[in-house]
């Protein structure tokens, strides 16, 4: 890349990791090189840095937790954004203010310590408020959706307040899978007042659940399909074609949650994406069901 952009963005104020590998990154711990990783040190140098390396032409993706990416073996060519270190939280009231790389953990334990209730069944789902929102990210009959007020959005030009229903969230979709021009800088969450001791009890019943259906242990994506409709639970029917624990290279599906791939420690990306293409083929044939990935996969 042109000295000049690597000096502008360095005058950022942004942290820069050069021929960076994406498993340092990601949950699943796998994938190839970026040229480039960009960690702006806050929201304005964050905005700065995305005019620029859309003046300059180059292409870029942004990473929340990276908790929901499968990013392949291959070294990229476009560079890639961290929200990592844009983490402010701001509560007033019953209205909580979270920037987008506030992880959903540290949103849920601010909303416990000032006695807000609302995000209980959020506590323990992996990601940053940026990634929830562009996925709409839901849970145990919980979803992000549920609870903005309002989001803050950068389109390349201006920054606004963007109203839930200009959002279009729908089941794990919202207007910025739709439009990748449209960045999540933040959101503001409205929630309730309660009483400490019964959020804190149902905070700690939810995260019960996930250490005890889910394959915490591993690093993974979380769930890899989509619900093709309601009443259809993607990890039944895999387990129902016995496929609990069936292995390609490092890439498994989970003994204990079959809608989840897990990596056993050297699986590579193409590993996890014949396993998916072989999950896909089995179900289409048993269930005559397309599978479409709720993981985003980064080529
Ligand atoms: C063990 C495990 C369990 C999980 N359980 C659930 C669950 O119960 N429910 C659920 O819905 N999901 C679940 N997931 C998936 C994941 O946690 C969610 O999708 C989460 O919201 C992703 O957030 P992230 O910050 O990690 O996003 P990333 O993985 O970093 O990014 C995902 C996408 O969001 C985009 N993005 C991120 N930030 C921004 C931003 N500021 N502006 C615009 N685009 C942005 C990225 O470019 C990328 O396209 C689970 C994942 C794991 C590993």
């Amino acid at each position: 890349m042109d000295k000049r952009i690597i000096c502008e963005l360095w005058n950022l104020g942004c942290d820069l990791y050069f021929e960076e590998s994406l498993a340092h990154h990601v949950n699943f711990r796998l994938g190839g090189e970026v040229p480039l990783l960009i960690v702006p040190s806050s929201k304005i140098g964050f905005i700065e840095t995305l005019k620029l390396l859309r003046n300059e032409e180059i292409d870029y993706r942004i990473l929340g937790n990276g908790t929901n990416i499968l990013p392949t073996d291959e070294r990229k060519k476009f560079v890639v954004v961290s929200t990592e270190r844009i983490d402010e939280i701001e509560i007033s009231e019953a209205v909580v203010y979270a920037s987008a790389g506030v992880s959903f953990k540290s949103l849920c334990l601010a909303a416990f310590e000032n006695s807000l209730s609302g995000l209980e069944k959020a506590f323990g789902l992996p990601g940053s408020v940026g990634g929830a929102i562009y996925m709409n990210a839901g849970c145990y009959g919980w979803e992000t959706a549920e609870n903005v007020l309002s989001i803050e959005v950068f389109d390349g030009k201006e920054i606004f307040e963007m109203r839930p229903d200009e959002a279009k969230f729908g089941y794990r979709s919202s207007v910025f899978k739709q439009n990748k021009s449209l960045i999540v800088l933040g959101a503001t969450f409205k929630l309730v007042h309660g009483e400490r001791d019964k959020i804190w009890e149902s905070m700690v019943e939810t995260m019960r659940k996930r250490y005890e259906k889910q394959p915490l242990e591993y690093p993974s994506a979380g769930s890899v399909f989509k619900r093709p409709r309601p009443d259809f639970y993607v990890g039944t029917a895999i387990e129902s074609l016995g496929l609990k624990g069936y292995q390609i290279g490092g890439a498994q599906i989970s003994e204990k949650h079959a809608g989840f791939i897990i990596n056993r420690g050297n699986a590579k990306a193409s590993d996890v994406l014949e396993l998916i293409d072989y999950v896909k083929s089995r179900v289409k044939e048993h269930y005559s069901i397309e599978l479409e990935t709720e993981i985003e996969i980064w080529d």
